[in-house]
């Protein structure tokens, strides 16, 4: 009886999930139907055990007390609870820009949701922006006749930009999906893949059939299927003294699978679903060695560089082609390279402001700017400063200033603020659109900040993130450049650990480690 008795409780529990047991047995799934784990719930808190991430495609590295978990490029430390070494789930995700669904009666599966930060549609297409992958279903209702996108798996962001023209709107349909109709009679162009993270499309013309030709069956496909799909050979293709292109066959449908993230900036990591591995027969340029790891759901093949190099990738059918992209780095010395280094704002300009609006960004910014000047001066490099008082300065004059001395680099000093104080915590560093250059120059530089500035380490971001058109003084620069937010002026924590002497020096001396790295001058220290 007594047996009975607590099978009973636990069917009880299951549907009214509070605490009754200390770590309550929970699903928790990457989106809804996406890959899941058991969590746990304690007194209303859901925890995971830190090795189960990896099946969301989470990274995750243990040290002692806590793990840096990471999807894309974006990094967050969380500390271990300390008898069960499990993690609460909901601030790293709250970190990581994805929403925590809580279990409910009705939906006892949590589930964590990507971000929408961006939705847009006209009368010719629409498109979205979105921090994770979601899935994507279509359908029509008639009366008027109308087009429906589901983004299944999201949140619609607090702060999202809707941009929707007449006769379109977008909202949260469920809890769990984000809905965008379109009063029209067209279908989309091309078709919709089941997953994105993010993209546009446009409307068919009216008088178009359908522009998707259907493939037709080819002699490589074999009728008993084996027990796991392959993925290879890697190729090389097109090479030219800057670039070299690779194409990794996958299986079909596969390509919005598959990930590459950087690991380091000489090493890239391309993340598919379990699958068996074609080894290339012969060593491929611009690699210095392949390795691979299967843990049974996803198989990561690592790419180790020649050399820090940017990445640009397109996915096709059942092909992921990638470009590596070698930074023009001279002789790879940091000594007698022009750098700019770019204080924000400044004069009648005085950027963000503290809480009590006391301490300004202008003045933040050319006391961090002037201390990563000396420290690359005593470097060897030749810095240019684009102004080293409290002077106003046009944002093009500041790129130009760069373009004029034919630097090597641009740089330029930023310490961030967001709407709501105290909310977010950190360091990040912007680099124009998807350049790969600039791309591999922030996180060279980024992951050197991370590991001494003693704020979280929030990644690396693209500027078109926040402006269509990116940052003015990184569009117009000619060379590498970056723009360094160098934590929150409107958080306490922050405002005072920016403050001090001790972050000035250690974030400059992690400016020059960077360069460094992306120069190969002293590549060792990039891991
Ligand atoms: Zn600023």
């Amino acid at each position: 009886m007594r047996r009975l008795f607590v099978l009973i409780a636990a069917g009880i529990a299951a549907h009214a999930p509070a605490a009754l047991e200390p770590d309550w047995p929970v699903r928790l799934a990457l989106f809804q139907g996406g890959p899941e784990i058991q969590a746990f719930e304690r007194a209303g808190e859901l925890l995971v055990r830190p090795d189960d991430l990896r099946v969301l495609g989470l990274s995750v590295r243990l040290d002692g007390a806590s793990a840096e978990v990471a999807r894309g490029e974006v990094r967050v430390r969380a500390p271990l609870h300390p008898r069960t070494g499990k993690l609460a789930i909901e601030p790293l995700a709250q970190a990581l820009g994805l929403e925590l669904r809580r279990p409910t009666v009705q939906a006892p599966q949590a589930a964590l949701l990507a971000t929408v930060s961006r939705v847009f549609a006209d009368a010719n297409g629409f498109g979205f922006e979105s921090s994770h992958p979601v899935q994507i279903r279509s359908f029509r209702l008639q009366d008027p006749s109308r087009l429906v996108i589901d983004l299944k798996g999201a949140k619609l962001g607090a702060s999202a930009s809707l941009e929707l023209a007449p006769g379109t709107r977008a909202a949260q349909h469920q809890p769990d999906t984000v809905r965008l109709v379109l009063e029209t009679d067209r279908e989309v162009r091309g078709g919709l893949p089941e997953t994105a993270q993010g993209g546009s499309w446009m409307l068919a013309n009216p008088d178009e059939v359908s522009s998707e030709p259907v493939p037709p069956p080819t002699a490589t496909e074999q009728p008993p299927a084996p027990p796991l799909p392959t993925v290879g050979p890697l190729l090389a293709t097109r090479s030219t003294p800057t670039e070299q292109t690779f194409e990794l066959r996958l299986p079909p449908d596969w390509t919005t699978k598959c990930r590459i993230e950087r690991a380091a900036p000489d090493r890239l990591v391309l993340r598919v679903p379990a699958a068996q591995w074609v080894p290339p027969e012969a060593p491929l340029p611009a690699l210095r060695s392949i390795e691979t790891e299967s843990d049974g759901v996803s198989l990561q093949i690592a790419l180790n560089m020649e050399r820090p190099m940017g990445v640009r990738s397109v996915v096709e059918r059942n092909l992921l082609r990638f470009t590596l992209v070698r930074p023009d780095v001279g002789d790879g010395k940091l000594a007698g390279k022009v750098v700019v280094v770019d204080a924000g704002h400044g004069g009648s300009d005085p950027g963000a402001r503290s809480l009590g609006g006391k301490v300004l960004e202008k003045d933040l910014n050319l006391a961090m700017a002037l201390e990563i000047a000396n420290q690359l001066t005593r470097s060897g490099a030749d810095v240019i400063l684009t102004r080293a008082s409290d002077v106003f300065l046009p944002l093009r004059e500041r790129s130009e200033i760069a373009n004029r001395s034919n630097a090597a680099f641009f740089i330029s000093v930023h310490v961030n603020s967001n709407r709501v104080s105290n909310s977010r915590s950190g360091t990040m560093v912007f680099h124009h659109k998807t350049d790969p250059i600039g791309q591999l120059l922030a996180d060279c530089i980024q992951r050197e900040i991370g590991k001494t500035s003693g704020l979280p380490n929030l990644g690396t971001w693209s500027d078109g993130r926040i402006y269509a058109s990116g940052f003015a003084v990184l569009r117009y620069a000619k060379m590498p450049a970056v723009l360094l937010e160098l934590g929150f002026i409107n958080h306490a924590t922050d405002l005072r650990r920016i403050q001090t002497e001790d972050f000035r020096k250690k974030v400059a001396s992690a400016v020059v480690k960077g360069l460094r790295v992306f120069l190969g001058d002293g590549q060792q220290e990039g891991r």
